[in-house]
């Protein structure tokens, strides 16, 4: 098969990504081999490519938002018939015996695997999964669409639940790429009042466009105090701006998994009850509520589509802000 390997990290530009014919993968005990018809391009593929999150697996095939079909069982699976549409995620699998899976929190579980970061993942014609970890795509999505909710989807639904955000109240997205986007539409379905902080016209446009009620740039202060806000840049310098925006008690929720130094502030900016908090991936039942959710509102996921032998681009694209919405490789007729 034909895939993009990553063999050492470097930056980007470099162009790091090698288009190269691999052996097709085993489907192992308790695991599926995926036909890969598409996948999306993660902010974190960017990570594990020039090495902000430390090399786990090298070589190893970047990709968490595969869209494809059942195409063999291994030893033991027998969740899907073969030719099940299924969505891979970021999760490859959790020990389900820690402290934290044992509390519902497999999401910051003690011994993960991840796909396309500890194994091998989805920037390639077939991938392999843990068949308990994979989703069944709704119906309503065509496979394109579908792959940005996988993990800029599912993550930027969890960043919403744990910010607290109710009908009626104001939140504010800092970064308004893929998760933003589709997470601006599970807000509104709230009856949330959006505002985007985020540079670059175009990224402002989407948002208005997706019913934000303002946008601007992510230094500006926006119009009204916000009861929550999440920062989906990779940014630490937006943390104190965006906790200046808060109400008292406000929730201040860090989307990324890798982020630069957050400068010092001052303590009122922190006071009065504000909160900030992390996210750390997700729990299989963030991805099977959001899916759920996904289809019933409908989520329009906007896609910008580019050969799988044209990974290096995307990601450049991606590092550069000149993706709209989702960038995601059709992997098909590589
Ligand atoms: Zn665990
Ligand atoms: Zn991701």
């Amino acid at each position: 098969m034909k895939a993009c390997v990553l063999r050492s990290t470097a930056r980007i530009e470099t162009n790091p990504l090698e288009f190269v014919e691999v052996g097709v993968p085993e489907p192992g005990k308790g695991q599926i081999l995926v036909r890969v018809n598409f996948c999306g391009v993660c902010r974190t593929d960017l990570h594990v490519v020039e090495g902000e999150l430390p090399p786990r697996k090298s070589p190893v095939i970047p990709g968490h938002q595969v869209v494809g079909v059942v195409a063999k069982l291994g030893e033991g699976a027998h969740r899907f018939p073969t030719g099940t549409r299924v969505g891979i995620p970021w999760l490859h699998s959790t020990d389900q015996t820690c402290e934290y899976c044992r509390k519902g929190m497999e999401n910051i579980c003690d011994h993960p695997t991840f796909t396309g970061y500890t194994v091998d993942g989805g920037y390639a014609q077939y991938a392999v999964a843990r068949e308990e970890f994979v989703y069944e795509i709704p119906a309503s999505f065509e496979d394109q669409q579908a792959a940005p909710l996988l993990c800029a989807g599912i993550i930027g639904f969890r960043c919403l639940r744990i910010s607290g955000i109710e009908a009626g109240g104001r939140l504010a997205f800092y970064g308004f790429g893929a998760a933003a986007h589709v997470a601006i539409q599970v807000a509104r379905h709230w009856g949330a009042e959006v505002y985007a902080c985020t540079r670059g016209k175009k990224h402002q446009e989407l948002a208005l466009r997706l019913g934000a009620v303002w946008a601007g740039e992510a230094e500006e202060a926006p119009p009204a105090k916000l009861d929550a806000a999440i920062i989906f840049a990779p940014a630490g310098e937006l943390v104190p701006p965006a906790l200046k925006a808060l109400k008292k008690a406000g929730v201040l929720v860090l989307g990324g998994i890798h982020m630069s130094a957050i400068p010092e502030f001052d303590y009122d900016l922190l006071y009065e009850e504000r909160v900030i908090r992390s996210v750390a991936n997700n729990t299989r039942r963030d991805g099977e509520d959001f899916l759920r959710t996904a289809a019933e509102i409908p989520i329009r996921s906007e896609v910008t589509l580019f050969p799988l032998s044209e990974a290096n681009r995307a990601l450049n694209d991606l590092k550069a802000d000149r993706i709209n919405g989702a960038a995601v490789l059709d992997c098909r007729a590589a």
